[in-house]
């Protein structure tokens, strides 16, 4: 799953390109960066490797949701769906922009249920944000024409899934606006960093100025650029950016590797009949950092979880109907509305309204699932040895489970 597995001479070369000239701000300084533009070259890698028009690097996913769902133009009394699993910073940036994030059902695919999506639009509701988990991706047709139907604004979190493709096309470059998170853990890490990219050069240009206090960047230096409207500073620097040109060269490289453990892996759990899959609505399009299964019940799927971690074998392996970063169940910061800056009333009270709500069918999924990340370091052997250890696992909760009481 994460690049930071690899970490060789060619992070090391872009970051002493850096280091030698110590201008380590991406915007000005002109002269003494002799030529050096770590950050321009990897929105350029990043606009070439996955097909988007423009992309603007931000200091992490999380601040890159925020900066595209300020372009996009989301914002005070929007609401905007997003799924019940997911990482916290997804409700996190929706919050930030002082819109309220409704949060709807997530189905077999792991990701949001299109007929969940319909069910929760109001006259306030401004945006879809699929969260394309685990690597894999939501059913984007089915997002695609909801959104159209109804004119909504469609911004991909695919901060979990570079690399990934839905019928030809990259995650993150479909919708509205998409993002990528560049995290210690992700994919490919500039050890903290994130991009939003789109195809609308207009959004585009309001990212660009969001991240860097408003600046136009039109001016001879930045002391004479113009200030159209207010920003932030979600800038990159040009060491972190420097790791992710090293990664993103790097990324076919970690695909095919997670590409072949994830097929190897998947060939012996389905040694079981017992064990079901993630449904994919464009299997060849998986970016393979996890594999996601299911049990038949929640009792077998946590004996299997402590069976597990009583033979050592657990590191790797997620149970996120327990975890509290990712599943609404484990939410209770945000049920209960607990935030450092006050709200409006109105917008607390929707907010525990929303998180509040029932999520039984979300529950029934995620309560089954575990999903096993994908290791660009196993050799063959390790893949196996692994595989079948599990498979025993499984079978021996099974047959419990089979006895009658
Ligand atoms: C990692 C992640 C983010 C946020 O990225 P950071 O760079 O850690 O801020 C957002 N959404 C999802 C789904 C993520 O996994």
């Amino acid at each position: 799953m994460p690049g930071y597995e690899l970490w060789s001479d060619q992070e090391r070369k872009e970051v002493n390109d850096v280091l030698e000239t110590g201008i380590l701000m991406r915007y000005g300084f002109d002269g003494p960066r002799k030529g050096i533009w770590k950050s321009r070259e990897l929105e350029e890698a990043i606009c070439k490797t996955f097909g988007a028009k423009h992309a603007q690097l931000t200091s992490s996913g999380t601040s890159a949701l925020t900066t595209a769902m300020s372009a996009l133009g989301i914002g005070f009394g929007d609401e905007v769906i997003t799924p019940s699993f997911t990482f916290v910073a997804s409700f996190e940036a929706i919050l930030s922009v002082g819109a309220i994030p409704v949060i709807v059902d997530v189905d077999d695919t792991l990701t949001m249920n299109p007929e969940a999506v319909i069910n929760a639009i109001t006259p306030k509701t401004k945006a879809v944000m699929p969260v394309h988990m685990c690597g894999s991706m939501a059913d984007m047709d089915a997002l695609i024409t909801i959104c159209k139907e109804n004119d909504l604004v469609l911004l991909e979190d695919a901060c979990q899934s570079i690399g990934a493709t839905y019928k030809g096309r990259a995650l993150g470059t479909i919708g509205d606006a998409g993002t990528f998170s560049f995290d210690f853990v992700k994919t490919m890490t500039c050890a903290e960093g994130g991009v939003a990219m789109t195809n609308n050069e207009e959004v585009y240009t309001k990212c660009d100025g969001y991240t860097d206090h408003g600046h136009d960047h039109k001016g001879a230096d930045r002391g004479a650029d113009l200030h159209p409207f207010i920003g932030y500073n979600y800038r990159i620097s040009e060491l972190h950016a420097a790791v992710g040109l090293a990664q993103i060269k790097r990324l076919p490289e970690f695909l095919a590797i997670q590409k072949k453990n994830h097929a190897l892996l998947k060939s012996i759990l389905e040694q079981v009949p017992e064990v079901s899959f993630r449904r994919i609505p464009d299997p060849g399009g998986d970016s393979c950092t996890f594999i996601s299964w299911f049990l038949p019940a929640e009792e077998i799927t946590r004996a299997v979880v402590n069976e597990m971690n009583e033979q050592g074998i657990l590191p790797g392996n997620f149970y996120w109907f327990d975890n509290n970063w990712h599943y609404i169940r484990k939410w209770d910061h945000l049920k209960n509305s607990v935030t450092l800056n006050a709200l409006h009333p109105d917008s607390k009270r929707q907010v525990m309204e929303q998180a509040g709500k029932d999520f039984t069918a979300s529950d029934a999924i995620m309560s089954r699932c575990i999903s096993t990340s994908i290791s660009l370091l196993w050799t063959e052997d390790q893949v196996r040895e692994k595989g079948e250890k599990m498979v025993a696992v499984i079978r021996k909760v099974l047959s419990a489970a089979a006895i009658p009481a």
